[in-house]
């Protein structure tokens, strides 16, 4: 896919947030905004899947550890065709399977469970080893929030997968310096953070994450090395392309309103 294409893709997921965010009448919508570039890459162009085949063993695997910003994952699965647009409405709904965190043995094309912040480059690395030990040629993909860096089992496994040279794991460092109680930098700031992983022996790189050409080269860097686990630190914006969202943490977990909604659909209408 071209990069505009695949831009155009990650406003449709924004939209698609709002939309469902707003029908739930609950849910996260500004830390799915910041990410929906690297979903939009990841899905829509990177990731070896098959959503007729959710088990497909031979895929590449996807840990969202931040795992509240789930409406755009199940937005980015239901476009990808693992299940109906329409379940999208159904958001933490109590007949639905999609609930306000993700539940990898009821959403098809969902790899692990993830809300308990902090586990995922654990899980991610686990599934790295397990498919290198069955000699699959994949990738495991990994989103960490910047607040969720605080937990301490993130730098637990980052030593391990330093380690075990895991280069078939690829974690992407969503910097946009909020976390649920306020800016990252003002609480336990573990910023800069690209320090801290070269210190535990991973290559880093620092991208703009909204930039989609570079995130793709990104990527294609990480993968030339077999020996080394990647980090993407990529700098974002919490609410991105919806303008009374941006940057702005009161949105970290707010409903949009109808009007709001409408807003959200002006803003984005040129641009998906
Ligand atoms: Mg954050």
């Amino acid at each position: 896919m071209t990069v505009d294409e695949l831009s155009r893709i990650a406003n449709r997921l924004r939209l698609d947030v709002v939309e469902t965010v707003h029908a739930a009448g609950d849910g996260h919508p500004g830390p799915c905004m910041s990410i929906a570039d690297i979903m939009s890459v990841l899905f829509f162009d990177e990731m070896k899947l098959d959503p007729q085949n959710p088990r497909w063993n031979e895929r590449d695997r996807f840990v969202l550890s931040k795992g509240h910003a789930c409406p755009i994952l199940y937005a980015a699965l239901a476009r990808k065709g693992y299940f109906p647009l329409e379940e999208l409405k159904g958001l933490r709904s109590l007949d639905s399977f999609l609930q306000g965190h993700p539940d990898m043995n009821k959403i098809p094309g969902v790899d692990t469970v993830s809300g308990s912040l902090g586990n995922g480059v654990a899980i991610g690395l686990g599934m790295a080893q397990g498919c290198k030990m069955q000699g699959i040629e994949n990738y495991v993909y990994v989103i960490v929030g910047d607040g969720e860096e605080e937990e301490g089992i993130i730098w637990e496994a980052a030593m391990a997968a330093a380690k075990m040279k895991a280069g078939n794991l690829i974690v992407f460092a969503d910097l946009n310096n909020h976390q649920s109680g306020g800016k990252v930098t003002e609480l336990s700031s573990l910023y800069p953070v690209q320090d801290k992983w070269e210190a535990f022996h991973w290559h880093v790189q620092s991208i703009d994450g909204h930039d989609v050409a570079a995130i793709k080269e990104a990527i294609a860097q990480a993968k030339k090395l077999t020996d080394r686990p990647s980090l993407i630190a990529c700098k974002t914006l919490k609410g991105k392309n919806i303008p009374y969202m941006e940057d702005n943490n009161a949105w970290h977990k707010r409903v949009p309103t109808e009007e709001e909604v409408e807003l959200a659909r002006e803003a984005l209408k040129d641009k998906m």
